[in-house]
C-alpha cells in the first residue's frame, strides 16, 4: 500500500489522516502543492509532540486539554497519537476518564467537529443508508453507546458519544488498533434527562427514551445494518443501562463477534488483579474466599468470572461459587433471604443472616475483599484490621468509582493494615509512604484488557468474543507484572508501558483465537510477530 497521501495542496493540510502540518519536509511541500502554505521551517514529529506538551501545561483546566486534544485528532491525527502515546498515564485521564465526563455534560455546549456515526430513532427502517454514508470502507471496531448510563453520570442523551470516540483512541493508543479501522456510534433513542431536553442547545432527540420492543427492533436493525456493510466488524457495546446491556450481550453473543466492556471487562480486570496479588500472596486461586461488599451487576460479573477460573484449577464450579460471597445494602445474600435476585442466586450461601460487614469479614474469613458498592468508607478501620489479622496479606480493593466514592483510600488500607494490604482501588490513587517504605497502589482500570482484546480481534479477524478470552486475558495481564512492582505493591503493569502490556496480551489472546479455531485468517505461524507488525504506530511514513 503506497503512503502518499490522496489529496494535495491546501485539502491535505485539512485531511487529518494525511497531515503532518508543521512536519511536511521541503521537498514534500513542494511535491504536494504546499509551498507558501505552511510557516518555512519545518518540524519534526518529536519537535510538534513537544510543542504540544507545552501548550497543554499552560492550560489552566483539564477540559480545555481535552479540546487542545480533540481538536489535534481532527487536525493531525498522527500527532495526536505519538502526544497520547508519549505519556499514556497522564493523556489517558485526559482523553477518556475522568475528563471524558465531563465532555460529555457539555457536549451541546462545546461541539466541534462531527466524528463517528449518530443513528437516531428516527432514522427507523433507513439505518443502512446512514451507515453507507460513513466514508471507511474496512470498519472492524465499533464501540457504541445510546449514552443511557455514561461512567457514574447517567443519561446524557446524545452527548454519550465522547465515550465511544475516547474508548476507540485508547483501543489505538495503548494497543495499535488502526484507527482508520475504528467507528464511534452513537444510538439516540431519546433521553430521559429533562434538563437536557429543555437546553435549547441539546443536539439529540427531544424525546422520551424508546423502551420495549421498538427499543429492540432497533438494536436488531443496528446490528444488521453494519454486519451488512462491515462482515468482519467487532461490536462493543459501551454505557448501556443494565436493563438493556444484560439482554443485548445475552442475544447476540454466540451469534456475531461483540463483547460489553463494562460487564466482561471489568470482571476480567479484576480477575487479573487477584491474580497477580497471589504473586505477593503466594496462595492459589481456587484456595481463595472473596467476599465482595455490593451485589450488584459489577459484583456478580466479576465473581462469575473468578469462579470460572476457579474451576480451571481443580474444583467444580458450584463449589467455586460458594467461594465468591456477596454482601449488599441488607447484608449477606444468604439463600434464607427473599429479596435475592436470579442474577444474585448462584451465590447465595446457607448461613445465618449478618448485617454488619465487619463481622461477615470475621465470620467468613475472606483472603480479599472487593467494594463494589458505590458507597465510600465502608472499608472502615474495623474491616481492614479485621482482613490483616487473619491474613498475613489482605487483599483489598475498593473498587467503587470516582474517588469519592472509594470504599477506603489506598493510605488508610495500608495504615490500617499496618503495610499488610495488597492494595488496589477503582480510581487512582498517589504512591503511600507508611513507615520506611513506598507503596505504589494500582487501578483496575478496564484498558488493561479492552485494548489488547481489541487488537487480537483485529488482527485475527475473530469471530466470536468468549468469556475464556476474558479470563485469558487476565492471566496474562497478571503475568505482564513484574517483580519491581509487585515490591511496591503494584499489581498492574504501569501505565507507561501499556503499549507493550497490551501487545503482550494481545499475543497471548491471538494465539488462543487461532487454537479455538475462532479466527477468520489463514493462520499466519509466528503469531507474535503478525500482531505486532499489524499495530498500529504514530510515525509520518515516508
Ligand atoms: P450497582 O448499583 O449495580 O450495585 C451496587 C450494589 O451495592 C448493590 O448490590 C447494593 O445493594 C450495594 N450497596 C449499596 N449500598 C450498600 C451498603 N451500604 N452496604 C452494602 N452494600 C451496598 O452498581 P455496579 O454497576 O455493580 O457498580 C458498583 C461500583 O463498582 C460503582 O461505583 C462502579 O464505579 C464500580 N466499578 C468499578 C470498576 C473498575 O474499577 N474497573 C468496574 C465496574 C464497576
Amino acid at each position: 500500500m503506497s503512503n502518499e497521501p490522496t489529496s494535495r495542496g491546501y485539502a491535505l493540510l485539512r485531511d487529518p489522516r494525511s497531515n503532518r502540518g508543521t512536519a511536511f519536509s521541503l521537498e514534500d511541500r513542494s511535491r504536494l502543492g504546499l509551498e507558501g502554505l505552511l510557516p518555512p521551517q519545518p518540524s519534526t514529529l518529536a519537535l510538534q509532540v513537544a510543542r504540544i506538551h507545552g501548550e497543554l501545561a499552560n492550560l489552566p483546566e483539564d477540559i480545555h486539554k481535552y479540546l487542545v486534544l480533540s481538536d489535534l485528532q481532527a487536525r493531525n491525527e498522527t500527532l495526536f497519537y505519538a502526544v497520547i502515546m508519549s505519556d499514556p498515564a497522564t493523556f489517558m485521564p485526559l482523553v477518556y476518564t475522568p475528563t471524558v465526563g465531563e465532555a460529555c455534560q457539555k457536549f451541546d455546549h462545546i461541539f466541534r467537529a462531527a466524528r463517528g456515526l449518530y443513528l437516531p430513532i428516527s432514522a427507523k427502517g433507513r439505518l443502512a443508508d446512514l451507515v453507507a454514508n460513513w466514508p471507511a470502507h474496512d470498519v472492524r471496531f465499533i464501540v457504541v453507546t445510546d449514552g443511557e448510563r455514561i461512567l457514574g453520570l447517567g443519561d446524557l442523551g446524545v452527548g454519550g458519544m465522547g465515550i465511544p470516540i475516547g474508548k476507540l483512541s485508547l483501543y489505538t493508543a495503548c494497543a495499535g488498533v488502526p484507527p482508520e479501522t475504528c467507528l464511534p456510534v452513537t444510538l439516540d433513542v431519546g433521553t430521559n434527562n429533562e434538563a437536557l431536553r429543555n437546553d435549547p442547545l441539546y443536539l439529540g432527540l427531544r424525546q422520551e427514551r424508546v423502551r420495549g420492543q421498538d427499543y429492540h427492533a432497533f438494536i436488531d436493525e443496528f446490528v444488521e445494518a453494519i454486519l451488512a456493510r462491515y462482515p468482519r466488524a467487532c461490536i462493543q457495546w459501551e454505557d448501556f443501562a443494565n436493563q438493556n446491556a444484560i439482554p443485548i450481550l445475552a442475544t447476540y453473543k454466540e451469534k456475531i463477534c461483540t463483547f460489553n466492556d463494562d460487564i466482561q471487562g471489568t470482571a476480567a480486570v479484576a480477575l487479573a488483579g487477584i491474580l497477580a496479588a497471589l504473586h505477593i500472596t503466594g496462595g492459589r486461586l481456587p484456595e481463595q474466599r472473596v467476599l465482595f461488599l455490593g451485589a450488584g451487576s459489577a459484583a456478580t460479573g466479576i465473581a462469575e468470572l473468578i469462579a470460572r477460573a476457579m474451576t480451571q484449577e481443580g474444583i467444580s464450579l458450584e463449589a467455586a461459587r460458594a467461594r465468591n460471597l456477596l454482601f449488599d445494602v441488607n447484608g449477606l445474600i444468604t439463600t434464607s433471604r427473599d429479596d435475592v435476585m436470579d442474577f444474585q442466586k448462584p451465590f447465595a450461601i446457607d448461613h445465618a443472616p449478618i448485617d454488619d460487614f465487619a463481622t461477615a469479614v470475621r465470620a467468613l474469613r475472606p483472603t480479599a475483599i472487593v467494594g463494589v458498592s458505590t458507597v465510600p468508607k465502608l472499608f472502615n478501620q474495623q474491616v481492614v484490621e479485621a482482613m490483616a489479622e487473619l491474613n498475613e496479606r489482605p487483599i483489598i480493593f475498593p473498587y467503587s468509582n470516582p474517588t469519592s466514592r472509594s470504599e477506603c483510600t489506598a493510605e488508610e488500607a495500608y495504615r490500617w493494615s499496618n503495610g499488610k494490604a495488597v492494595f488496589a482501588s477503582g480510581s487512582p490513587f498517589p504512591p503511600v509512604q507508611f513507615n520506611d517504605k513506598i507503596f505504589v497502589p494500582g487501578q483496575g482500570n478496564n484498558v488493561y484488557i479492552f485494548p489488547a482484546m481489541g487488537m487480537a480481534i483485529y488482527a485475527t479477524e475473530a469471530s466470536r468474543v468468549t468469556d475464556q478470552m476474558f479470563i485469558l486475558a487476565a492471566r496474562a495481564v497478571a503475568d505482564q507484572v513484574d517483580d519491581e512492582s509487585l515490591a511496591q505493591g503494584l499489581i498492574y503493569p504501569p501505565q507507561s508501558r501499556i503499549f507493550e502490556a497490551s501487545l503482550q496480551v494481545a499475543i497471548r489472546l491471538a494465539e488462543h483465537i487461532f487454537d479455538e479455531g475462532l479466527a477468520r485468517v489463514p493462520h499466519p505461524g509466528d503469531i507474535a510477530a503478525y500482531v505486532r507488525a499489524r499495530a498500529y504506530r504514530p510515525e509520518y511514513r515516508a
